[in-house]
């Protein structure tokens, strides 16, 4: 997944290759070699600037009109690309092309502790249908959670009507490349499940892609939502999770692990974590906490209480941000990022908790460097709509 990142918005002007040019040295490129790269940079540079005509993508690309023609009836064909129609004008209309909002789209699935949520996203980038289920999945077996999902995505797919392409899955824990979960502390019964194989053989597809929520949320703020090319995005639920976005793509560390923040120890004298350690950011600034030190019963009530200026609920907001910043801090400090993402629960709650850590940064991040403190639009929405977003960015990539 991580090659396909960011593809699409990376269109190089001039980049088309004729036949007869040699794409490394002294390798000639094949035919075929030479129409897949070239179809793919075509959608790429209809998905990066909708509207552009054949004639400008034939001066972007700097491939000929006649090949670009070629190009674009065959995506056409495929079902990927459609022609609108022209806006009047003298001499010959051009017509201006666009992705296939009703070409294949994708499912994007959510395990969280507590519901499974499921959103069918259109070639465009568009949600066009989404669900969600309240159901106890730390009580369930990894085979009964991922059946669920598979009966929350089939009754998605038969509503939205459009052909799904592929199916990719967010759970909250850690992921190996291969669909392995490697540690899930707030789902103890999925650790060690090889989540893609079973996913796969549940919907008959070759491969699925399975990755961390925090990860496929960042990806979906850079792909839909924010749309920044370094950040660090921390999302609150049960857990804390995080994702680092540099230089455009996903940084996944050596062993796909990276941006863990949940689990930094924010207060050493702290309650013991999931993880096995103490004091981590989740144990102070996750649902659980935040809730249990404003004493509401839920994100609403606790949003209720804020907003009526209750002290004790603003003062656990500003503990939580305080904790936040510790943990932030110290990940700033060492990827020198310009930008914080808030997501999940954290977006819900960004009008009491993004000035206060802004301003804590300002103090903590040792260069002084300006941080800006975003609220996520994508909510708790956004690893979903990244899950999907990881198939849809992989039909662009491929052009197949
Ligand atoms: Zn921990």
């Amino acid at each position: 997944m991580t090659d396909l990142e960011g593809q699409a918005q990376h269109v190089t002007r001039g980049a088309g290759i004729r036949a007869g040019q040699e794409r490394g040295p002294g390798a000639p490129a094949g035919q075929r070699t030479i129409r897949r790269h070239n179809r793919g940079l075509v959608l790429s540079q209809i998905a990066a600037a909708p509207g552009q005509t054949r004639v400008q993508i034939a001066g972007a690309t700097g491939l000929t009109r006649a090949t670009i023609s070629a190009l674009v009836d065959d995506l056409i064909a495929s079902n990927l690309v459609i022609e609108r129609r022209p806006a009047p004008a003298r001499g010959r209309p051009a017509c201006p092309l666009h992705l296939n909002p009703d070409g294949p789209a994708a499912i994007g699935i959510e395990i969280k502790v507590d519901r499974t949520s499921a959103c069918v996203l259109d070639l465009t980038g568009v949600v066009r249908d989404r669900r969600t289920i309240d159901v106890d999945n730390s009580a369930s077996t990894p085979k009964a959670g991922l059946r669920r999902s598979c009966q929350l995505a089939s009754a998605l797919a038969a509503s939205v009507r459009l052909p799904v392409a592929g199916i990719a899955l967010a759970v909250p824990g850690l992921v190996s490349a291969d669909g392995q979960v490697f540690e899930t502390p707030n789902l103890p019964g999925w650790n060690g499940a090889d989540l893609r194989r079973l996913l796969a053989g549940m919907t008959g597809r070759d491969s699925v892609t399975v990755d961390n929520e925090a990860n496929l949320a960042a990806l979906a703020e850079r792909w839909y939502g924010i749309r920044s090319t370094d950040f660090i995005y921390v999302s609150g639920d049960v857990g804390v999770g995080g994702g680092v976005v540099f230089g455009g793509e996903l940084f996944r560390g050596v062993r796909g692990f990276a941006g863990e923040i949940g689990h930094v120890q924010v207060d050493p004298a702290g309650p013991v974590c999931g993880c096995g350690n103490r004091g981590c950011l989740e144990q102070v600034a996750g649902k659980a906490a935040l809730l249990q030190s404003a004493a509401a019963a839920d994100e609403d009530e606790l949003c209720r209480h804020a907003r009526a200026g209750s002290r004790r609920a603003l003062a656990a907001l500003t503990r939580a941000a305080g904790a936040l910043a510790v943990a932030v801090s110290a990940a700033l400090n060492i990827a020198d990022l310009p930008m914080v993402v808030l997501g999940g629960l954290y977006a819900r709650l960004g009008e009491w908790l993004a000035e206060p850590l802004a301003a804590q940064l300002s103090l903590r991040v040792v260069s002084r460097a300006p941080v800006e403190v975003r609220v996520s639009d994508l909510g708790t929405e956004a690893a979903m709509i990244g899950a999907a977003g990881c198939v849809i960015r992989h039909i662009l990539a491929s052009a197949d």
